[in-house]
C-alpha cells in the first residue's frame, strides 16, 4: 500500500508555509526587517531555505520559530497530518494514513492545535467595552461545531451553561480604562 505522505512533494510544503508566513516577502523573525538574503539550505532537509537578516544579523530558515522547527517528522507528514485533521479522521485513522505512530499522531496534533490557539491575535480593549454573556463548556475548547450544536439544543431548556438564545436578554456595561 502506497502511503499518502509518499504522495506529498516535500518542496511544495516548504512553499506553502513560506506564502502563508511571508506573503508580503521573507522579514526576519526576530527584528521583522525585510533586508534579507537567503543563504543557501538546510543541510538535511534540501527544500528547507536558509536566510540571513542584514539589519539584525539574525540566521533563520522557512520552520525557526514556528510550530515546524526542530521536529522529527519531515514537513510533509505534518502538512498531511494538517489536512487529515481538517477532515476530522480520528488519530488512528491519520496514524494510518500517514503511516505514523499513533502517539506520535497524538503529539503532532496537540502541538498543532496548540500553535493555532497561540496564533489568535491579542484583543486589545480600550473604551467603554460591552458584551452579552459568554458559556464556556469545558470539553469542547477547540471545537466551536461541538458547541454551536449544543447551544442550539440548549434553547429553552434548563441549559445551565448553555446560553444560546439568551445573548442580547441582559447586557453587562463595563468599561476598561
Ligand atoms: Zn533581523
Amino acid at each position: 500500500m502506497v502511503s499518502l505522505t509518499a504522495l506529498i512533494d516535500n518542496g511544495k510544503c516548504y512553499e506553502l508555509i513560506r506564502q502563508h508566513r511571508w506573503p508580503e516577502g521573507v522579514c526576519c523573525t526576530r527584528c521583522g526587517s525585510v533586508h534579507i538574503i537567503k543563504r543557501g539550505k538546510d543541510d538535511t532537509q534540501h527544500e528547507r531555505q536558509r536566510y540571513f537578516c542584514k539589519t539584525c544579523e539574525h540566521h533563520f530558515d522557512d520552520l525557526s520559530d514556528s510550530v515546524f522547527a526542530g521536529r522529527h517528522q519531515p514537513l510533509r507528514v505534518w502538512v498531511g497530518c494538517l489536512y487529515l485533521m481538517g477532515l476530522n479522521l480520528s488519530s488512528a485513522q491519520i496514524a494510518h494514513e500517514l503511516d505514523v505512530h499513533e502517539n506520535d499522531v497524538h503529539k503532532m496534533t496537540s502541538a498543532l492545535r496548540q500553535a493555532v490557539v497561540e496564533k489568535k491575535p491579542e484583543v486589545e480593549l480600550s473604551g467603554e467595552v460591552e458584551f452579552d454573556e459568554v458559556y464556556v463548556t469545558a470539553g469542547h475548547k477547540g471545537q466551536p461545531e461541538a458547541v454551536k450544536k449544543k447551544a442550539v439544543k440548549g434553547v429553552g431548556a434548563n441549559s445551565k451553561g448553555f446560553g444560546g438564545g439568551v445573548r442580547s436578554k441582559r447586557k453587562n456595561r463595563r468599561s476598561l480604562g
